[in-house]
């Protein structure tokens, strides 16, 4: 697309411009126009990829190989989440030699779990849809299990982790205790531990999860939220191959966060209970205050545990706005009703 940034599309296409709901494509230029397939595939991978230059060329190939014979008509899905590296070129690249590849270039960088999400949005798979990581830590080897299972009458196939080999200690410590720590909140609604977003999903399921339509995605959540039957597909998670992942632990304290807030209001509830247990303190060391008064008369002291209530209830007071803080933030960014994201360009491959 000629667009460097000055002229909207919507301005350039003139009265060609359609805009559908949230795709904002201008279909004028014939190199732009989606060749729509006659027959759309049956099976959809979808692989949302940030600054994977290096690793996207050998992640096809081992996609495609592991692809040949499941005996479905297939496409990939690569959703550019608004890469500062060559991902985009590379993406043009594969597309050019595999017709099998659509590729999806958002606007600017959105997030993984928002660029999965338009890359499900944009996926023409008629029987399921396969969500895969570039970065080959979701060995696409694992994909023809996926499918078998599914064919074996579930609706959802997900991969879970055997070990995480190459991440540290910290991080498997951590994660298992955020894990651990939903599992406990999430009451009816239950993730699987150890399982990212790797999985395939039916037609069905995704249409489900494609209603869900918040801002603050907490993707394991939404995944997990709609239910159907599901199946456990075991398998060795690898290091990265290549480039460096984009989690730190800052993000990783957020998307917990998220994860919490999206799933449950019981630390809304907390703050009750503290204040509960609080004013029961509260009465207990009055009630001691007039007994000392009356028998053995009232020296004049206690500025120091004075202080110290004052201060320890200000801090809890503090925790507790930022807490419903928290839950108000989000709701602001959901009364917003933005678009979720916007697409610069989408090339579907011409034939699966
Ligand atoms: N990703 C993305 N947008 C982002 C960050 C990541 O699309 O803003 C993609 C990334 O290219 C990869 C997947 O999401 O395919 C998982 O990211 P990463 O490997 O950094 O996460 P981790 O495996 O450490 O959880
Ligand atoms: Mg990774």
């Amino acid at each position: 697309m000629q667009n460097h940034g000055q002229t909207p599309p919507a301005a350039r296409a003139g009265p060609c411009f359609r805009p559908i709901s949230v795709v904002i494509t201008s279909f004028c230029n014939p190199l732009e126009a989606p060749l729509l397939s006659q027959d759309p595939p049956a099976l959809s991978i979808v692989v949302p990829a940030y600054n994977e230059e290096e690793v996207l060329p050998q992640f096809h190939a081992r996609l495609a190989a592991a692809l040949t014979g499941i005996g479905l008509t297939w496409e990939v899905v690569y959703v550019n989440d608004g890469s500062k590296d060559g991902t985009l070129a590379v993406m043009l690249g594969l597309q050019a030699q595999d017709q099998r590849v659509s590729l999806l270039n958002l606007s600017r960088n959105f997030g993984k779990e928002i660029a999965l999400t338009a890359g499900l949005d944009h996926a023409r798979g008629t029987e399921a849809v396969v969500v895969i990581d570039a970065d080959l830590q979701d060995p696409p080897e694992v994909i023809p299990d996926l499918i078998a299972a599914w064919r074996q009458g579930s609706d959802i196939a997900y991969a879970q982790r055997n070990t995480r080999a190459g991440e540290t200690w910290l991080k498997k410590a951590t994660a298992s205790a955020f894990y651990r720590l939903m599992q406990r909140i999430s009451g009816k609604v239950q993730l699987p531990p150890d399982t990212g977003d790797f999985r395939l999903m039916s037609r069905r399921a995704l249409d489900a999860l494609l209603k869900l339509r918040e801002q603050h995605r907490f993707m394991k959540g939404l995944f997990a939220w709609i239910g159907f039957p599901a199946i456990a597909v075991r398998y060795d998670r690898a290091p990265r191959a290549a480039g460096t992942t984009k989690w730190n632990y800052w993000k990783l304290w957020n998307f917990s966060l998220e994860g919490i807030t999206s799933f449950t209001v019981a630390p809304l509830k907390i703050a009750t209970y503290i204040g509960l247990i609080t004013a029961i303190g509260a009465l207990l060391y009055l009630a001691q205050l007039i007994f000392r008064t009356i028998f053995f008369g009232n020296p004049v002291a206690g500025y120091p545990s004075l202080l110290a209530v004052t201060l320890f209830l200000g801090g809890v007071q503090m925790m507790m706005l930022g807490i419903i803080g928290e839950y108000l933030g989000r709701i602001f960014n959901e009364t917003k009703g933005r678009p979720l994201y916007l697409v610069e360009r989408y090339l579907p491959g011409d034939k699966a």
